[in-house]
């Protein structure tokens, strides 16, 4: 059988990402795999390799390669990743690219697509000011999008939601300029690989982008 999608999510921090690539995996029912969630709970959990990842995720600064490599080397090769994958926040420069191509190839595997969440500046910097998420379930929340039924509650497990660290103002700037210098540039090594890259206009409401997805990839 072959795979049923092996996309990359492509887009600014705030773009999105982790919104539209749940909603997808749950549709393929296929793993998004986001190396920000894997790290996240790294840290949350205080292993070796967290506590190495969390000083440049606190700084906005991209966390070593060889550190992402094998988390998602490890992520890619597994079992439930096998039907296809989603991959959010990854490959976030030029070498990460080339080592997915790596991986994939020893995998005997090939990316689909890669979706480009395109929102302008101003929208993401007011999204990632107003997300929120759940430490017990990890859901997302937006309290100017996307709000929780109840004032700051999980509204599937009830916990006090919190807003990430790295989402403050001074390391949304620095992430921004990151994503600019050092991720889109993975684009232009895409279009040269011959990769299809498609760009979605993703200042729109989720239900709206995810359809612009589900259009763009045929299902
Ligand atoms: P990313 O994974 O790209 O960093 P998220 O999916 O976490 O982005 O979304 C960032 C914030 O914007 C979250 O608070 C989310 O609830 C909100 N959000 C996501 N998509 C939309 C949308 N289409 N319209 C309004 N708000 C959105
Ligand atoms: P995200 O949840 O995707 O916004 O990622 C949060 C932070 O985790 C980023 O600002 C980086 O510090 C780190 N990170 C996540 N994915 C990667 C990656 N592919 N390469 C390097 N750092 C990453």
């Amino acid at each position: 059988m072959g795979d049923l999608m092996n996309l990359v999510l492509f887009g600014a921090p705030g773009a999105g990402k982790g919104t539209q690539g749940a909603l997808l995996a749950r549709r393929l029912a296929i793993p998004r795999i986001s190396t920000g969630d894997l790290l996240r709970e790294a840290v949350r959990q205080g292993t070796p390799l967290g506590r190495q990842a969390k000083q440049y995720m606190d700084a906005g600064e991209l966390v070593p390669d060889a550190v992402i490599l094998g988390l998602v080397r490890e992520a890619l090769a597994s079992d439930a990743a096998k039907p296809g994958f989603i991959l959010d926040g990854f490959p976030r420069n030029v070498a990460q690219a080339q080592a997915l191509d790596e991986i994939l190839r020893s995998l005997g595997r090939r990316l689909d697509d890669v979706a480009v969440l395109d929102v302008p500046d101003d929208v993401v910097v007011k999204r990632i000011a107003g997300r929120r998420g759940c430490p017990s379930c990890q859901s997302v929340y937006n309290v100017h999008y996307e709000p929780p039924r109840r004032d700051e509650l999980c509204d599937s497990c009830n916990s006090s939601l919190v807003q990430r660290e790295d989402d403050r103002e001074e390391t949304v700037m620095r992430r921004l300029q990151v994503y600019r210098g050092q991720t889109q540039p993975v684009l232009a090594y895409y279009e040269v690989q011959g990769t299809p890259v498609v760009h979605l206009e993703a200042d729109r409401p989720v239900d709206e982008v995810q359809a612009q997805l589900l259009s763009h990839l045929g299902s």
